[in-house]
């Protein structure tokens, strides 16, 4: 068994709205694995960006939040961007469209890990590489125009892990990618997990993408955690009905197994 990184317990949040409030999590208890990739799967509104927002400390003030989330695995409490990397949907929403490439994955190298600019420059090239950019040294002095949808999405995933962090948060990375890109996005996470030694929270609502690749699975609805466990065992034989239900409407399974393949 390996070491438990976060321990979230008895955790439930509610929003405040005109006519009062909104459940999105509801008493959930659930552990991230050092290292492994966990996929959070559910339906649009059963609570998974409610579940990455408390995990990061960043839910809005007004959020009430009951239960706790204990981090067995740090020396402190974790910092966002530094021991919590973010992967968004829209690699727009997090790289900046007027500085280029190197400068954006070399502040954050130089921000917090005390770099300084050489340096920090040295790192956001070999960061390229493992994200397999083509010509990284070139592709330092791009915008992120200038790149296809999937290289900007590698390109946020280097400036997301390049503090080292422990956990990496990807929040539906690849739902606005094609499928083949989506799988050599899914492909490229799975590696870098492998190479660095991080967690992976994967958070999609497509089971047979998850399917591929994570070592646990937690399943939302309506915010509540309806199953979790070892993928294999959750998905070849769900304990509860509405696992069943998404693995019966949604795993293809003529899938052919992940293969990191042509550049995105
Ligand atoms: P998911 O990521 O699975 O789509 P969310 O965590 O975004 O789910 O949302 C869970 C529930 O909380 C939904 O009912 C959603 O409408 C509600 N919600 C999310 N964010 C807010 C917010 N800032 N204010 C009010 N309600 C919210």
């Amino acid at each position: 068994m390996s070491a438990v990184l976060a321990e979230i317990e008895n955790l439930s949040v509610a929003y405040r709205t005109e006519n009062g409030r909104t459940a999105a999590l509801s008493q959930v208890d659930l552990a991230i694995e050092a290292g492994k990739r966990l996929a959070v799967i559910g339906e649009s509104g059963s609570g998974k960006s409610t579940l990455a927002l408390a995990i990061t400390d960043l839910l809005p003030n007004d959020a009430l939040v009951e239960g706790e989330i204990a981090w067995p695995g740090l020396p402190h409490l974790p910092a966002p961007g530094r021991d919590i990397g973010f992967v968004f949907q829209d690699p727009g929403a997090s790289l900046d469209p007027v500085l280029s490439i190197g400068e954006q994955i070399a502040e954050v190298a130089k921000n917090h890990l005390g770099f300084g600019w050489r340096e920090a420059y040295i790192h956001a090239c070999d960061l390229l590489e493992r994200v397999r950019i083509p010509q990284p040294e070139a592709a330092l002095r791009a915008y992120p125009h200038q790149l296809s949808g999937g290289q900007r999405q590698r390109v946020a995933i280097a400036v997301a892990i390049a503090a080292q962090p422990k956990l990496l948060i990807a929040d539906e990375p690849t739902s606005a990618l094609d499928t083949i890109v989506q799988r050599e996005i899914v492909s490229l996470l799975d590696r870098l997990v492998s190479e660095s030694g991080m967690a992976l929270l994967f958070i999609t609502h497509d089971i047979a993408l998850a399917s591929g690749f994570a070592d646990a699975v937690a399943v939302f609805h309506e915010s509540r955690l309806v199953e979790a466990g070892a993928a294999d065992e959750v998905l070849s034989r769900p304990s509860r009905a509405y696992t069943r239900l998404l693995i019966d409407s949604h795993i293809d399974l003529a899938t052919p197994p992940l293969i990191e393949g042509a550049q995105a």
